[in-house]
């Protein structure tokens, strides 16, 4: 008797050409020539007592170099190793592969592990061999020879991982190999593949239930990235894997900035969103193949290092082209929806959609291949009505051509429907994504999307400091000019107008370039409106009122309605890192770690994560328990690795020897803003903002320069002082420094002066002290003020000085 096929109703009819699923493996010719026998006297698959987290986490610290377990896998280890049949779900990039990988470790026979991808499983296999494992793939691409090797090597137990597509699994003479070796654990990737009301079925994985029946005490671990219920479901049934072992990790990815906006003159807004995004890795996706071959055209026209990708290229350029990108020979990749499921990548910084895709499930795949190194990344979505039209014609003529049954065009519709409303969605995009996922999202505001970024345009903002700069301004150039030309100096204009007049000159030259021409227009507008300035309605010129005098003066604030921002993609956090990415030493790693791949004929990420190279050009190890210590260094690469880079950053110490190492942060407070004692009413960055700074900071060369680049990006030196766990007066004296060591006056005087909680009058005072008595010391001024200014203060009140002397 043959037990109901739950799929009777559902298999769409595109694979009515593909053989026909296997129930009783013994009944099917695939089968034929299978053993009959189990082998006798074969050791246990599985160690009792099971091996305990605390062992798992040594081996995950000696081989790995990985501190600890990211969220959801320990759950999913843990369970593995008792040996029970688990299923886990886990977004992209969340973490999938160590939970069988670990295991195999410490498991003593063979894991074997199911993957729908050649080209994949290579790329983890070269990995699992760099990090000292023994791993193989076995595929009908390999030579007859080489194919031999494995299985020899699989007889004799010298394998810790097997990697199988599943038509290689189920050839007879695999399925003898299997059940007279030693099989601790079978792992199933992508295992959203054995159902048919995945994105991605594929009727080969169906057939995979029977091997279960073939392996009987081995236990199965399936794990994939989708968690509609019904496909969740599918696979339980079909591996009998029980409800309650089954772990759905959380599918937030906090490293990931969302934003999305309506696509007008799509060419335009994709090179804006570039220019942030320089020499940085990332996929753009496009709905058609022609829409992929004009923009690469375009990009590659403009100087862009790009290369397409879909499946109207011929397969070799196709995989030359793939290859080139996951070797970082290209920054990007212009690809359909065909690319990405090979993609391993973990350094890619960007994804972006340049149309809107069919459905959130596909979307947060196709952004889960950004920030795998759980660095931050970001995911620009463009969208129109347009994109809608055409998606709807393709699934109608799907329905029609496929005679899909009605059902599912409908799914599909609501599917497209949602999506369209994330994209228009003016609240918490991680809400609205989380949500689709049937997840709540802990939280009020993510604070990392475009949304939760976007200040609330009607509440009105302190705007005196701009106010201030334009106002002095005006009364630099002695009140005869209007707007534009006010506006062109403080950005800093080098226009002939500009020179002639001397105007580049002035202290107020280049000092708000924070806001841009249109944003300072807003602005100009409204202090007009209020009364700060008058203009003549002659010549247009603006004089500066009374009422304008007070505001400079600080005796009156001014609120007014923020400037509206015009590119939201500005405020994302890797525009901070972007740029602030060429310390002198990361390059240096970087290039050796290039030389090394290229040698080797290996992806470059799989030699050092880019994540590992940051931290050896922040915490400068120089010995081989140093280099131990790094995220992604286990044994077998400081063994394989220390003599290559090692050296390196030795030689730059040398070079620097003012130069400390950052200490290395405890893990368990890298999430939270150290505490700080020295300052009160400051507000304390959150912890995302915090490790920011702290990043920042630890792409420059030595910590003057670290603190100089923070402030210069836009953070208030008591966020940065907390951030670093410093006082502020410290951070003060590291821009103090870093002025002296390179002479260059990079920070705006006025934004120092706003945080200068001295009032106009001992300003004044500290001042005329300092033109007096010298600045070089600030013992005289202290003294001269009868010591009423601390210290801290003054050295604050020099930094501005001398700056607005530079
Ligand atoms: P998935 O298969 O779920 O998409 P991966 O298995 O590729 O994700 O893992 C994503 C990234 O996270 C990889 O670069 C991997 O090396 C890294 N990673 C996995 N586990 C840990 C861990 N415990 N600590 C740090 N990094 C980890
Ligand atoms: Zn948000």
């Amino acid at each position: 008797m043959h037990p109901p096929d739950p799929y009777a109703d559902a298999p769409p009819p595109q694979f009515d050409d593909m053989p026909d699923v296997i129930e009783e493996p013994t009944t099917s010719p695939l089968f034929s020539g299978f053993p009959t026998h189990q082998p006798t006297n074969k050791p246990p698959s599985q160690p009792f007592p099971p091996p305990t987290l605390d062992q798992a986490r040594a081996t995950l610290q000696r081989v790995f170099g990985y501190p600890d377990f990211l969220t959801g896998q320990t759950a999913v280890i843990k369970n593995v190793l008792h040996g029970r049949d688990t299923l886990n779900i886990m977004p992209t990039g969340g973490g999938k592969s160590l939970c069988y990988q670990l295991p195999a470790l410490l498991f003593p026979g063979l894991t074997v592990v199911i993957s729908p991808l050649i080209s994949l499983m290579q790329d983890q296999v070269d990995q699992l061999r760099e990090w000292g494992v023994a791993a193989a793939a076995l595929n009908s691409t390999l030579p007859y020879a080489a194919q031999d090797d494995i299985r020899t090597a699989v007889y004799q137990g010298q394998l810790q991982l097997l990697y199988l597509a599943p038509e290689t699994l189920m050839r007879p003479d695999t399925l003898t190999l299997l059940t007279n070796s030693h099989i601790s654990l079978l792992a199933i990737d992508e295992a959203h593949c054995i159902s048919a009301w995945g994105h991605d079925f594929r009727p080969e994985y169906r057939q995979l239930h029977a091997v279960r029946q073939y392996l009987p005490d081995t236990p199965c671990l399936a794990l994939t990235a989708t968690a509609t219920e019904r496909v969740r479901q599918d696979i339980r049934d079909l591996l009998h894997i029980p409800p309650e072992h089954e772990f759905i990790a959380s599918f937030d990815r906090p490293n990931l900035f969302l934003a999305a906006e309506p696509r007008r003159g799509g060419l335009d807004q994709i090179t804006t969103f570039l220019q942030a995004h320089k020499e940085e890795a990332g996929i753009i996706y496009c709905t058609t193949r022609r829409q992929v071959d004009e923009l690469t055209a375009h990009l590659q026209h403009l100087g862009y290092s790009v290369l397409p990708y879909h499946a109207g290229i011929d397969t070799r350029t196709r995989e030359l082209n793939q290859r080139r990108f996951s070797r970082d020979e290209v920054d990007m990749i212009v690809a359909t929806v065909a690319f990405g499921m090979g993609i391993d990548k973990s350094n890619v910084r960007f994804v972006v959609h340049y149309n809107l895709p069919k459905d959130l499930e596909s979307y947060y795949q196709e952004i889960g291949r950004a920030g795998r190194d759980g660095l931050p990344a970001t995911c620009h979505l463009l969208y129109s009505q347009q994109d809608v039209n055409t998606l709807q014609r393709i699934m109608a003529r799907d329905e029609n051509g496929g005679q899909s049954n009605g059902e599912q065009g409908r799914e599909a519709n609501l599917r497209l429907q949602a999506m369209w409303r994330y994209a228009h969605n003016q609240q918490c995009r991680r809400h609205d994504l989380l949500g689709y996922f049937g997840e709540t999202y802990g939280q009020e505001a993510c604070e990392t999307c475009d949304n939760c970024r976007q200040p609330a345009p009607a509440a009105e903002t302190d705007l005196t400091v701009p106010a201030q700069k334009f106002l002095s301004c005006a009364v630099r150039t002695e009140q005869l000019f209007g707007m534009s030309h006010l506006i062109s100096v403080l950005r800093g204009s080098r226009s002939q107008k500009i020179l002639q007049k001397g105007h580049d000159k002035l202290s107020t030259h280049g000092i708000g370039q924070e806001y841009s021409k249109a944003q300072w227009q807003e602005m100009a507008h409204q202090f007009i409106q209020a009364g700060l300035l008058t203009q003549d309605l002659q010549y247009g010129s603006l004089k500066v009122t009374d009422a304008g005098w007070a505001v400079m003066r600080r005796e009156e604030t001014f609120m007014g309605t923020p400037p509206a921002v015009e590119t939201r993609g500005m405020s994302e956090p890797t525009a901070v890192f972007a740029s602030h990415r060429h310390p002198e030493l990361f390059a240096q790693l970087r290039a050796k770690r290039t030389e090394l791949a290229t040698a080797n004929n290996l992806p470059a990420y799989i030699v050092f994560s880019d994540r590992s190279l940051a931290e050896m050009a922040t915490y400068l190890p120089t010995t081989a328990v140093e280099l131990s210590h790094i995220h992604g260094v286990g044994e077998a690469k400081v063994a394989k690795y220390a003599d290559d880079f090692l050296p390196l950053i030795r030689d730059f110490r040398q070079a620097h020897p003012d130069i400390t190492p950052t200490p290395r942060p405890s893990t368990n407070a890298s999430n939270h803003a150290p505490t700080t004692t020295n300052y009160t009413n400051a507000t304390l960055p959150d912890g995302e903002t915090a490790q920011t700074i702290r990043l920042v900071v630890a792409q420059q060369a030595n910590r003057p320069a670290g603190v100089a680049a923070a402030y210069q990006v836009g953070y208030a030196t008591q966020e940065i002082a907390a951030a670093l766990g410093i006082k502020p007066g410290t951070v003060v004296s590291n821009l103090e420094k870093h002025l002296m060591e390179t002479g260059l006056a990079i920070i705006p005087p006025e934004r120092l002066r706003a945080e200068s909680t001295l009032d106009t009058t001992t300003w004044e005072r500290v001042r005329e002290s300092f033109a007096e008595l010298g600045s070089e010391r600030l013992k005289p001024t202290f003294e001269a003020l009868q010591e009423a200014v601390s210290y801290d203060d003054l050295r604050l009140a020099r930094l501005i000085f001398w700056l607005e002397q530079a």
